[in-house]
């Protein structure tokens, strides 16, 4: 497998490029539109052809490189079946799998961050987007997001996958870069409560201001990030 993870600055997103060099096919998860050239001139320069790309969630902080990917390589467009993003391709549920070449990634339904919070598991790494991130976790206070759902998402999903599975998140303010899931039962801070019912508390007294661009990005992403949707939708209030 080829694997590559790629780091947008403004909204500190890592967008992961997971290949099958035999078959020539990859597959980017939760790229960032300012960055599709990047994206294709080194899926070009690895010899590759990009078969998907795949958002995590409805993102509330940058705009996806969904729409502009598909526009570039025809790619499929994926999300889980509970996004609001009619302009994907491909719809997947949990139990079902994304498969690039010999590839095959489990789709697993996360919810909690958002209602359409999915996470994509190979055998030795799991992709959480903002389910599960290094030393903390996807706040649940816009886009339907509910602390209780994603305590079940965490303690009844993620936190059963064996010690050494490797944690990959759509974010880090901090420069770590993977953890594992062990590292994160022990340390992480959210993550040392003894009932959901503390979680939930944890979660709601947190008191975050919205991100910078949620009111553009919300909307946008509703569109895969296509440009005429970023003109044509930027005022509109996000949901
Ligand atoms: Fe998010």
């Amino acid at each position: 497998m080829l694997f590559r993870q790629l780091f947008d600055n403004e909204s500190s997103t890592y967008t992961y490029l997971v290949a099958d060099p035999d078959a020539g096919e990859g597959l980017l998860i939760d790229p960032v539109v300012e960055h599709v050239p990047q994206y294709t001139q080194l899926i070009d320069e690895l010899g590759l052809r990009l078969v998907a790309a795949l958002d995590t969630h409805v993102h509330a902080d940058h705009v996806t490189g969904l729409g502009g990917l598909r526009d570039e390589t025809n790619c499929a467009t994926i999300m889980g079946e509970h996004s609001r993003a009619e302009c994907v391709s491909l719809k997947v549920k949990e139990g079902e799998r994304v498969r690039i070449g010999d590839i095959a990634l489990d789709v697993w339904y996360t919810p909690g961050h958002t209602d359409d919070s999915y996470s994509f598991l190979l055998p030795d790494r799991v992709f959480t987007g903002d389910t599960l991130l290094i030393r903390g976790t996807g706040r649940t206070d816009f886009q339907n997001g509910d602390a209780l759902a994603q305590y079940n998402s965490l303690f009844g999903k993620l936190l059963t996958l064996p010690e050494d599975t490797l944690v990959f998140p759509a974010h880090d303010y901090r420069g770590m870069t993977v953890s594992t899931i062990g590292e994160e039962r022990r340390f992480n801070p959210r993550l040392q409560v003894s009932s959901a019912a503390e979680y939930a508390e944890l979660m709601n007294g947190l008191k975050l201001s919205n991100p910078r661009l949620m009111d553009i990005a919300v909307p946008a992403n509703l569109a895969c990030g296509r440009r005429s949707a970023l003109s044509g939708q930027a005022g509109q209030a996000a949901a």
